[in-house]
């Protein structure tokens, strides 16, 4: 069965065609810089040449065509035809409360994403738009939908609600919702199958560092927590997103500064976290490279971010009432030693301790502890696009 996995970004589009056989990638690609002028398409078919063209792709629905076309192209593709693929998975931002799991993409499945757009204004229309544009140019073949949001609805009420008047939960829905979690949940899974151990039996903390950065805190194979909120700002410092802050601090600023809330809201989500403190980058390669040359705000920018984690990681043990593996993923998580370095550094109060040479990998499962911990830490590069793709599986196989 082949099953292709789009994720639609407000002006991107990352594929995955999969042979669910053996569950192989046989193309992937990412569209950038959709709507703007000097659009980018990478294209890599399983054993062929990788192909870059930079031709202006005007929307999403041009986009998906083009890619289309690729997969059965004759010397691009991997595929005879559109019709061998039987099934089309979406990553779909924000679910709300209506989607703790993934679904079949029907018109009230529909209808309940786009209430959503309210809660992921750049995100959900993106998504929405990339399958509607399947729909049309591959009629009859089923789609799924799989949500951000999906994994963190087990969360109890008391983590999921903020102490402001019930009624703003009840009026507008202000609530946490948490994101990435197909990332969280593919690595908690990952790492249970790994140790040989089922997951409902571990507690885990799942840390997902990237360019945005969230943690889950896993008990028994079931989110209770996560650091992301309402919307993605909140949690851990990230690459240009403030995370935690004291909430005053908007109207201050807001007065001071001059800034309409549009203002306010730009100045946190996209010139604070690394990229505001340092005054380098919000690439966590540049924001490293300028500490280990001496840049003061660097080195500053990523003990906050390092310290960050780490007050998470005590933080979701004590809701556990206790911890047995902790987890990195994406790309600062699997690629960045120093960092796992730095945050891991103070946690031996929880019982573990990071093995310098184990952790000295990048990009791949492994095993970084010390040996004998009672606390196990783990790298596992995550994989998005495979846990959608088995979800879309294992919902059109079961379809008459
Ligand atoms: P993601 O959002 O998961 O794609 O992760 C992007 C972030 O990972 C960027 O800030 C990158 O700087 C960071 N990253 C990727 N590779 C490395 C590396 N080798 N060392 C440090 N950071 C890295």
């Amino acid at each position: 069965m082949k099953i292709l996995v789009f994720n639609c970004g407000s002006s991107s589009i990352k594929y995955k065609l999969f042979d669910m056989a053996d569950e192989s990638v046989l193309a992937s690609g990412l569209v950038e810089r959709i709507g703007l002028e000097g659009s980018v398409w990478t294209h890599q078919p399983r054993g062929k040449d990788k192909v870059v063209t930079n031709t202006d792709i005007k929307n999403h629905s041009i986009g998906i065509q083009l890619v289309l076309e690729a997969l059965t192209d004759t010397k691009h593709g991997v595929i005879a035809s559109m019709k061998e693929i039987k099934a089309v998975g979406h990553r779909v931002l924000h679910g709300g409360e209506k989607f703790s799991a993934s679904v079949l993409v029907s018109p009230p499945v529909m209808k309940a994403v786009e209430e959503c757009i309210e809660l992921g204004p750049l995100h959900n229309p993106a998504n929405i738009i990339g399958i509607n544009a399947c729909g049309e140019l591959m009629p009859g073949v089923p789609q799924v939908t799989v949500f951000d949001t999906g994994f963190h609805q087990t969360m109890p009420q008391y983590a999921y609600l903020y102490a402001i008047p019930y009624e703003a939960y009840e009026k507008y829905s202000v609530r946490r919702y948490g994101f990435h979690g197909t990332s969280h949940r593919y690595v908690s899974q990952r790492v249970a199958e790994l140790l040989n151990e089922s997951i409902s039996n571990l507690r885990i903390i799942t840390c997902h560092l990237g360019n945005g950065a969230s943690v889950a805190a896993v008990k028994y194979g079931e989110c209770i927590d996560t650091s992301m909120g309402l919307t993605p700002l909140e949690g851990l410092v990230m690459g240009t997103r403030s995370g935690d802050m004291d909430p005053a601090i908007i109207p201050f600023l807001m007065k001071k500064e001059n800034m309409t809330a549009e203002q306010m809201d730009n100045y946190m989500n996209k010139k604070s976290g690394v990229l505001g403190v340092s005054g380098v980058s919000s690439d966590f390669r540049d924001v490293e490279t300028a500490a280990n040359n001496g840049n003061e705000r660097a080195e500053l920018a990523l003990e906050m971010f390092a310290y960050r984690v780490r007050k998470y990681i005590g933080s979701y043990a004590a809701a556990m009432g206790g911890v047995d593996v902790i987890v990195f993923t994406a790309g600062l998580g699997e690629n960045s030693i120093s960092m796992r370095e730095k945050i891991c550094n103070g946690l031996e109060f929880l019982g573990t301790s990071i093995d310098p040479v184990k952790n000295n990998i990048r990009g791949k499962e492994q095993e970084i502890n010390v040996d004998g911990a009672k606390v196990k830490i783990f790298v596992i590069p995550t994989n998005e696009e495979l846990v959608i793709a088995r979800d879309t599986k294992e919902i059109c196989s079961n379809l008459a």
